[in-house]
């Protein structure tokens, strides 16, 4: 199902052991905690967006002490994903949404980032799962028709290539910062979800939406946790506990 990312070959990878090979020689190794890099040489050279790795253990620890809970139900509600179900994350960064809920449901999961480190850690803690590091900005590297589902939660989109690996009868769910995520530290944001729909127009149908919000009361190192998510460092002011605003627009879409 994973297809050779380098440009114009895109055969099959078939593993051998430790690495994964296309017919015409193209080789990726499997790294010690699991995952798949599946970058090409310039693509590891250049320097790569994601979180910086503090923001990813922030990230790691604002879902573990459960801030993020309300949004990962309401995700699966929307989903209602089975056991028979075959996901995609893409822009899975660790892993939380997929690993959890491929933990909850089930069903086979497949994760992609262009982070090595946010893949390594989803590799570290949901070895039950498949992760890839490739660049899915240019081209999401498996078959057409491969899943039932694929999510972006908060992560960048490709309308095209997702439409291509989805099924027909598959669906999309498309998470999106609400513009009073986050209100407490970032101030208001942008309404997101007409220029997400308009991505995605030409492939996918919106289906339902819903605004999911939740307030989580959070001591001093977590809100220090979200300053460092957001990129906005709090300099020498100190930290303050508060309680902070999670909020996202849940946009379920299906084939046009
Ligand atoms: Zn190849």
């Amino acid at each position: 199902m994973l297809l050779c990312p380098v440009r114009n070959c895109h055969m099959a990878l078939v593993r051998e052991e430790r690495r994964l090979l296309c017919a015409r020689g193209h080789s990726f190794d499997v790294a010690r905690s699991g995952y798949i890099n599946l970058l090409q040489p310039q693509e590891r050279r250049s320097k790569q967006p994601g979180d910086t790795a503090a923001a990813l253990v922030a990230r790691r620890r604002l879902h573990d002490r459960g801030a993020t809970a309300p949004l990962l139900h309401a995700i699966a509600e929307v989903l209602a994903a089975s056991p028979g179900d075959i996901v995609l994350d893409a822009g899975c960064g660790e892993g939380f949404y997929l690993g959890t809920l491929a933990g909850q449901t089930g069903f086979r999961a497949h994760g992609v980032d262009i982070s090595v480190p946010a893949i390594d850690a989803a590799a570290r803690r949901y070895s039950e799962c498949e992760w890839i590091v490739a660049n899915a900005d240019r081209f999401v590297p498996y078959a057409d028709h491969s899943f039932s589902i694929i999510l972006s939660i908060t992560a960048r989109m490709n309308s095209s290539e997702f439409r291509r690996v989805l099924r027909n009868d598959g669906r999309l769910l498309v998470a999106v910062p609400a513009p009073d995520d986050l209100i407490e530290l970032r101030g208001t944001g942008r309404d997101r979800v007409v220029r997400t729909v308009e991505t995605f127009a030409r492939e996918f149908k919106l289906v339902d939406e819903r605004r999911v919000t939740s307030a989580a009361d959070l001591d001093a190192a977590a809100v220090h946790d979200v300053s460092l998510l957001i990129y906005r460092p709090m300099g020498s002011q100190p930290a303050e506990a508060m309680r902070v605003t999670f909020s996202l627009d849940l946009l379920l879409f299906r084939a046009a």
